[in-house]
């Protein structure tokens, strides 16, 4: 909407979900159906950008092969730029605009401008993932913990997982997939067990979508072998197991 030139636009830091335009928010899908502007990353399904209307001016901020995503003080720029002149932004995001999706730095900048933000919450890549492989989060036989680790290569060796992986816990690590090798590795050398499942889920609830299991000390050649590709989450802990058969289906086995 174009106001008055004193009068910003509001900026909403919106998360799109894993893929599935179903697993929008109403919030969410009645925002990128009335937008007149929407920046988006790279996550962001094109059946989710379908839902705008014809007219609606849509800016990526993307990661393309040759070329690197819009530096992020960009972005902040751009957001604050057209709220200035008065236009209202759906800033859209993949996951959850707050679960490593830089939404604190853009909103940050917005509320620095003098810009009104409003975060709308979208079901985040673990949720997501989880609920399409089948795997509880937590679940009272085996994990009462879950943690929510970023895993680039970059300050891997820094950070202290201590204690986020093991028995009772289930940890799932995003942007893990390019350093699952040395992820392995840092949580064997903490102390968790080789035999530790995990699953790694790529393209979670998309029609793409693909689950594979192995133990932790199996995860490096997993992603090699199975050529895993990015966005893709890992799972660890015996939540992460293959789901024991149901007794129907054993019953059958036995019986053939
Ligand atoms: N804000 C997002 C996360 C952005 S970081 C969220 O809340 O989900 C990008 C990482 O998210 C990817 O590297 C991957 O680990 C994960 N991810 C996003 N979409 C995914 C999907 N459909 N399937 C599996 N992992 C996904």
């Amino acid at each position: 909407m174009t106001r008055s030139p004193q009068l910003p636009g509001t900026v909403y830091l919106v998360g799109a979900g894993p893929g599935d335009p179903d697993l929008l928010t109403l919030r969410a899908a009645r925002l990128i159906m009335n937008a007149r502007l929407i920046v988006h990353d790279g996550l962001v399904e094109p059946a989710i950008l379908a839902l705008a209307r014809g007219g609606t001016r849509l800016i990526s901020v993307a990661k393309r092969r040759s070329k690197h995503t819009m530096p992020q003080h960009d972005i902040d720029a751009l957001l604050v730029r057209e709220a200035l002149a008065g236009n209202d932004v759906v800033r859209l995001k993949g996951g959850d605009p707050f679960v490593f999706g830089r939404g604190g730095e853009e909103a940050e900048a917005c509320r620095a401008a003098g810009i009104p933000v409003e975060i709308v919450p979208g079901v985040s890549a673990a949720l997501g993932a989880a609920a399409a492989a089948q795997i509880p989060l937590t679940h009272r036989a085996h994990s009462s913990i879950v943690s929510f680790v970023a895993g680039q290569c970059k300050g891997l060796t820094d950070q202290d997982w201590s204690g986020l992986a093991g028995q009772g816990r289930t940890l799932v690590i995003y942007m893990g997939v390019a350093s699952a090798d040395a992820i392995a590795e840092k949580l064997i050398a903490d102390g968790l067990s080789p035999e530790t499942p995990v699953a790694v889920i790529e393209n979670a609830t998309r029609a793409e979508m693909r689950v594979l299991r192995a133990p932790i000390a199996g995860l490096g050649a997993l992603v090699a072998h199975e050529r895993v590709r990015s966005p893709a989450v890992i799972v660890v802990g015996s939540v992460a197991a293959a789901p024991a058969h149901s007794l129907r289906e054993l019953a059958l086995e036995a019986a053939r």
